[in-house]
């Protein structure tokens, strides 16, 4: 059986190191927002490019928390209209509506799956923000949508919970907009050993509104300024991720690697392989591939003992916990969620696993 991706082989390689990481945490029992998470945040601002990072509970949080401290610097009220692709995991849907803000569901382009650059611009008018999601690892037209951005003057945010180390001539994911989110739900390109997530930026109001908002709305202990969460990063998984974090680019080359083994591999007029630019631009969180048949298309992968998985099966308008939305007409998002499947992939697949996925693949 080929993987689809062996967390166990992934997260061994650190076994030595996340020893010592435990044995330190225990021995100073500081568990809490100690120095593993400010010293992971400091790392990880330094990597992305940013000034700031604070760390979360996982991903979600981190985008709802982006947007909530909007709201609670005056940037975004209640009731705004939010742009975020139609496409995306159920996540980025779900912080807009947390934050009491509309989601309008967009159309991706078909080759990327990224949201589109030729949306129809008259959206923009009255939304107050746009949530770019560097879906399945690559790079939205970051510059394109800076430019829309600017001109409706509209908060940008990256959904980069997919997208850790991609990087454009522009900077790296995480410092391409005004705030970002990352999730380190262990099968992400940096994954912990159980949840995590963090929020990129540069603005110093942001950084602070965050802080509060992620652990109580307090600032010192029992002191409480705003309304709080508790959605605080913890502190031994932190430790665990400053130590994958030292691998995550050459991980993502690992990444990229196999991708370019499948794309130059795989020869078959059945299946639409993914555009890809060959820059860096790409950390292939997920190579996702078209076929028309797609249940005599895993069948066929089951019988050559092959794992695959869909992102996403359903899109969000179409989900039952967003009837809301039922009355979107996404026909393009729709499509694609029909037609894609996901092959193995991950930093540590061995070069034959990778021959035999190309072999079995081109005999379909
Ligand atoms: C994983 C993911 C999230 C959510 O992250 P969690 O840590 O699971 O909450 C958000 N957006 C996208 C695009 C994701 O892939």
């Amino acid at each position: 059986m080929i993987k689809f991706l062996d967390l166990h082989k992934i997260n061994n390689r650190f076994r030595a190191e996340f020893q010592a990481s435990f044995s330190k945490s225990l021995d100073d029992s500081y568990f809490i927002l100690g120095n593993n998470v400010s010293n992971f945040e400091n790392e990880f601002a330094a990597y992305c490019g940013t000034k700031f990072c604070v760390g979360t509970a996982n991903g979600l949080d981190a985008l709802t928390l982006i947007l909530k401290g909007y709201i609670a610097l005056g940037k975004l009220k209640k009731g705004d209209k939010v742009i975020v692709p139609g496409n995306t995991f159920i996540a980025t849907v779900l912080s807009v509506l947390h934050a009491e803000l509309i989601p309008v569901l967009v159309e991706p382009n078909s080759d990327t799956y990224n949201i589109s650059v030729s949306t129809d611009k008259s959206i923009f008018v009255d939304a107050k923000a746009l949530i770019m999601v560097h879906l399945y690892g690559q790079l939205t037209d970051v510059e394109s949508f800076q430019k829309i951005a600017k001109d409706f003057n509209l908060l940008l945010i990256e959904d980069a919970a997919q997208a850790h180390g991609a990087r454009c001539n522009l900077g790296k994911a995480g410092s391409l907009s005004q705030a970002a989110a990352f999730s380190f739900y262990p099968t992400k390109n940096l994954g912990a050993l159980g949840d995590g997530g963090a929020v990129t930026t540069n603005d110093a109001q942001l950084l602070e509104v965050l802080k509060l908002l992620r652990n109580y709305g307090s600032h010192k202990k029992y002191t409480n300024k705003i309304i709080g969460f508790n959605s605080r990063l913890d502190d031994m998984q932190a430790a665990f991720l400053s130590v994958k974090l030292k691998v995550l680019d050459a991980d993502n080359a690992a990444r990229r690697s196999v991708a370019k083994k499948y794309l130059e591999g795989i020869n078959n007029s059945k299946l639409k392989l993914p555009f890809y630019d060959g820059s860096k631009n790409h950390v292939f969180h997920a190579f996702v591939i078209e076929v028309d048949d797609r249940d005599h298309f895993s069948a066929f992968l089951d019988r050559n003992e092959i794992e695959w998985l869909i992102h996403y099966p359903i899109p969000p308008h179409q989900q039952e916990a967003l009837k809301l939305f039922s009355h979107f007409n996404l026909p393009l998002t729709e499509k694609i969620h029909k037609r894609i499947i996901s092959l193995p992939m991950s930093p540590v697949m061995r070069g034959e696993d990778i021959q035999t996925v190309i072999d079995v693949l081109n005999t379909y």
